[in-house]
């Protein structure tokens, strides 16, 4: 038998204790039993969130950004946000272009004739009303569709299967969402009539996640639309079996060119307004397909219901913000407009909650250097719900991104990703999606961050 020798510094490592190769961590700071107080209340009762969630899907429902129904959640969230007692409750609205879903089908013509599920994505150009039918070209993954020669998929079908798996921390939705975020101006820009994926989802269903895509300046829009999981990968083993496959399909969504959309804002009001404001929150529209339960009733709902507890309690030093944006999933038009109207004002902090209503997990800050110390009481609120400290820097959320790129300090509250892109964008975004005892972990979550965040008496607004 062979002896095994080990380098000297693993050996030595090896015969050294444990205790002795680590500094002892620094003591944590004491938490303040008011926090506690806060967190613990919102954990055992909070009820506010629920209703928030479960009032908007049951009486709005469905909500596209740009049209009626979203008007009709703004006038439900002013009605709201002004019922549970917010000071200056307001809509401030802006121009957004609109984008809306007409029919949607599409069959296999041959060689195995069946018809399909999917959905349109957003800005998807419009078939013929008669639909278009043509050959498929297959690409399992984005990077195959890239290397396509220009040209090569002039009057076809693109089809890319990639086949989303779920993570935690739903990094996963970057990696594989390419195909929809990009992939239809590529596949326009490389000639195809047309360009469909497998859903950016986890789920193994015949629900279609639909989403937003992207076209360039100058790239006439194709029809581009999503199969279902199931429906993917069923056209993939079709393909599989070696004959051209082709397609019958028919999108015919509209653009409404520009119409109102509006963030409803409410507030909490500090007593120190030279300490900067917090501003929290998630996205009021939704897509179509669902009612908006996760995406994101559950982040407006999260975030209010949090900001209400001190509504209710001693003021806070800093003013608590609740914006709930108006436009997020098809362009950004609500985090456009409120860093427009509201740059100038001192911003502390920002957060945004917009990833469903399972469990916090995970959180992480940027601070100033001066207010390190807050992400250490952060650490010690959070460690009860069983939330851990990232050593990333913190910086999620479309809807704070203009604040997050201006500078102002962010704390990211992570949720678990394991389930949400099962129902992402999808007919099943729906009340029975919330899980009730999850959701008041969030807003213990939620509650607990504000109350050190709002109150720290560091500086946290960054000088200009
Ligand atoms: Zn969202
Ligand atoms: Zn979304």
């Amino acid at each position: 038998m062979k002896s095994i020798v080990l380098p000297i510094a693993l050996a030595v490592a090896l015969a050294t204790p444990l205790a002795a190769q680590r500094p002892t961590p620094p003591a944590p700071p004491p938490l303040d039993p008011q926090v506690a107080a806060m967190r613990d209340a919102a954990l055992a009762g909070d009820t506010v969130a629920w209703d928030i969630v479960e009032g908007i899907t049951t009486e709005v429902g469905p909500r596209m950004a740009g049209t009626e129904a979203e008007a009709r959640a703004r006038a439900w969230g002013l009605a709201k946000l002004t019922a549970l007692g917010f000071k200056n409750v307001r809509i401030e609205t802006t121009k957004m272009r609109t984008w809306v879903r007409g029919g949607e089908t599409a069959e296999v013509i041959s060689p195995f004739p069946q018809k399909l599920r999917l959905t349109a994505l957003g800005s998807s150009g419009a078939t013929p009303p008669e639909g278009l039918t043509a050959e498929i070209v297959y690409f399992p993954t984005f990077g195959d569709l890239q290397a396509a020669p220009d040209g090569s998929l002039k009057g076809k079908i693109a089809f890319v299967s990639n086949a989303m798996v779920a993570t935690q921390d739903g990094s996963s939705y970057g990696s594989f969402g390419s195909a929809r975020f990009v992939g239809p101006n590529l596949a326009a820009k490389k000639g195809a009539a047309a360009m469909i994926i497998r859903s950016i989802g986890s789920d193994h269903g015949r629900g279609p996640h639909t989403g937003q895509t992207n076209f360039e300046k100058g790239v006439t829009p194709i029809p581009a639309a999503a199969l279902s999981t199931s429906d993917a990968d069923n056209l993939s083993r079709m393909v599989k079996r070696g004959k051209p496959v082709t397609l019958h399909l028919t999108l015919t969504p509209r653009d409404l060119g520009m119409t109102e959309t509006g963030n409803v804002i409410g507030e909490v009001p500090g007593t120190d307004p030279a300490a900067g404001l917090i501003v929290v929150g998630g996205h009021l529209d939704s897509w179509d397909l669902g009612t908006g339960a996760i995406d994101d009733g559950a982040g407006i709902a999260i975030t209010a219901a949090a900001a209400k507890r001190f509504l209710d309690g001693p003021p806070p030093r800093r003013t608590i913000r609740v914006v709930w944006f108006g436009d997020e999933e098809t362009g950004g038009a609500g985090s456009d407009a409120y860093f427009a109207a509201h740059k100038d004002e001192p911003h502390a902090l920002a957060a945004e909650s917009d990833f469903g209503a399972d469990r916090v997990w995970r959180f992480a800050v940027a601070l100033p250097d001066g207010a390190k110390a807050v992400g250490d009481r952060l650490q010690v609120a959070l460690a009860p719900l069983g939330i851990v400290r990232s050593k990333e820097k913190a910086g999620d959320g479309a809807d704070i991104e203009p604040l997050v790129k201006a500078g102002v300090s962010v704390v990211d509250l992570n949720q678990s990703g394991t389930r949400y892109f099962d129902y992402h964008h999808t007919p099943e975004d729906t009340l029975e999606r919330i899980d009730p005892v999850q959701l008041r972990q969030n807003v213990a979550a939620w509650t607990a961050m504000l109350a050190v965040v709002a109150n720290a008496p560091e500086a946290l607004v960054k000088p200009k």
